[in-house]
């Protein structure tokens, strides 16, 4: 029996355990930071696999990672799993209309109960194939929180927790089946707060001194910024307090937040300082004070290409999901909820994918049932970011798009969250499972795939990890 057939086999005998425990996420829906059941149950399954668990790493209660060694332990393996929900997104399971299951409640639109469940699934196959063949290794789950918030990866990295790991996999619910060829932004977000003195808006605003001025000149001079900095930056805020309700008062304290992005940390922090600048000048324009409480960053996500090589032959040998016509009928199903500009998009993205003539064909069959096979030289800058930026950062890392909903889909929606309680997430995270606890057990058995996968993260942050965040800067676990 191949490697490959052995790992099918087990995750596919044991598909319902792990089906059954993304079902429970999606259940629970726990937001950034709040993910205790979630973390709980992943926990309690690793255990009763044989894991050593330890949790609530690098401060953050619901972070944890579940180890398993045999042999010498080495080489060191890694996989991650998020497991948190988005506000507002709460839905109907495999519903294709909009119906909330909680109002207003939250929901998995961003698929992280699949995630989670199909790289514990990824964990155990490796953990009993290590036993099973008598295999030196260690494997662990590290449990990540709040990718949808302010991030854990980066606080998990600066307090250690991927030191000593070769490599590390993970993957993503996604619409295509592929190693995802991105390089995502780097982010930095902080709260800018601008203190003044309060006063009688009518009869003597003289003796005031806005806050709230401050907050909308510091606008005004980022909208003047964004012309004369390189065209992949971002620069996006927030209001967070506007001081107050009341027009007769004098604002005497207002906070504004902010977030840029651009694609690598450095140029995040060059602009960063920038930015800075102008929140002075606003503070002087105006008479206020002001601070500055870095909040948040990632550094940018770059592909492993050393780690690609072997994940994109193993997702060659595993293959798509097998999808039934029910499958396919109820893709089409939550495709066609979609506007003409969603449509639109999807098109184009066939096209570029599947090719100009096969456009009609996949919309009327909306899953990949392909695989998109990697290549360096095609990595495109994506705007958005991740934390996952910061494990690849520290330790050679490789994210793999599996699909788990239809093509063209929107991430971030109630279609998603619909979907991600379905047989389409289903198949998904078990194919993801299999792509990636073969790629471990390959890639442990290739020291030079290790050597060069090593040798890129070096040549990146020559020698070690530093975190964009100062050790001042703690997870915001409940302001964020
Ligand atoms: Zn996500």
């Amino acid at each position: 029996m191949t490697d490959r057939q052995w790992i099918e086999d087990y995750i596919e005998n044991n598909s319902e355990k792990f089906t059954d425990v993304s079902s429970s996420i999606w259940e629970f829906a726990e937001l950034a930071f709040h993910e205790f059941k979630s973390a709980e149950l992943i926990e309690k399954v690793l255990e009763e696999n044989g894991f050593d668990v330890e949790s609530g790493i690098a401060g953050i209660p619901t972070a944890f990672k579940g180890s398993f060694s045999y042999g010498t332990g080495k080489p060191v393996m890694g996989i991650l799993g998020e497991y948190d929900a988005l506000s507002g997104l709460s839905q109907e399971a495999s519903c294709n209309v909009k119906r909330e299951k909680v109002p207003r409640g939250a929901g998995h639109g961003c698929g992280h109960c699949a995630l989670g469940a199909g790289s514990l699934a990824a964990a155990i196959a490796v953990k009993e194939y290590l036993t099973e063949f008598k295999k030196d290794g260690t494997i662990i789950y590290f449990g990540c929180p709040a990718e949808e918030g302010a991030g854990s990866k980066q606080f998990m990295a600066r307090d250690g927790a991927f030191d000593g790991v070769d490599f590390v996999y993970t993957w993503h619910p996604s619409t295509k089946n592929m190693v995802e060829a991105v390089h995502s932004n780097a982010i930095m977000g902080a709260n800018f707060i601008f203190d003044g003195v309060s006063s009688h808006a009518g009869s003597t605003p003289y003796l005031g001194r806005s806050a709230l001025d401050a907050c909308e000149l510091m606008s005004v001079g980022c909208n003047y910024l964004r012309e004369h900095v390189i065209p992949e930056a971002r620069i996006h805020y927030a209001y967070i307090d506007a001081g107050g309700t009341a027009p007769n008062v004098v604002q005497d304290h207002a906070v504004v937040r902010y977030e840029v992005r651009a694609p690598y940390v450095s140029q995040v922090k060059e602009l960063f300082e920038r930015v800075k600048e102008v929140a002075r000048g606003a503070s002087i324009m105006t008479g206020t004070r002001y601070s500055c409480e870095l909040s948040m960053a990632f550094t940018e996500y770059i592909p492993n290409n050393a780690l690609a090589e072997v994940a994109d032959e193993c997702l060659k040998e595993i293959g798509a999901p097998k999808w039934s016509e029910e499958d396919y009928s109820l893709a089409k199903s939550f495709l066609d909820t979609y506007n003409e500009e969603v449509l639109s998009m999807a098109r184009k993205d066939i096209a570029e994918t599947f090719g100009e003539d096969r456009v009609e064909e996949k919309l009327g069959r909306p899953l990949d049932d392909e695989i998109h096979p990697f290549s360096k030289d095609k990595i495109r800058l994506q705007a958005g970011s991740t934390d996952v930026g910061d494990v690849g950062f520290a330790v050679p890392t490789l994210n793999i798009n599996i699909a788990t909903a239809c093509l063209g889909n929107v991430g971030h929606t109630w279609q998603m969250t619909a979907q991600s309680c379905s047989s389409l997430s289903e198949k998904g995270l078990l194919t993801a499972a299999k792509v990636i606890a073969l790629s471990c057990i390959r890639t442990a058995e290739m020291p030079e795939i290790m050597e060069r996968a090593r040798a890129e993260v070096l040549k990146r942050n020559g020698g070690a990890y530093s975190c964009p965040l100062p050790e001042s800067v703690k997870p915001p676990l409940e302001t964020y």
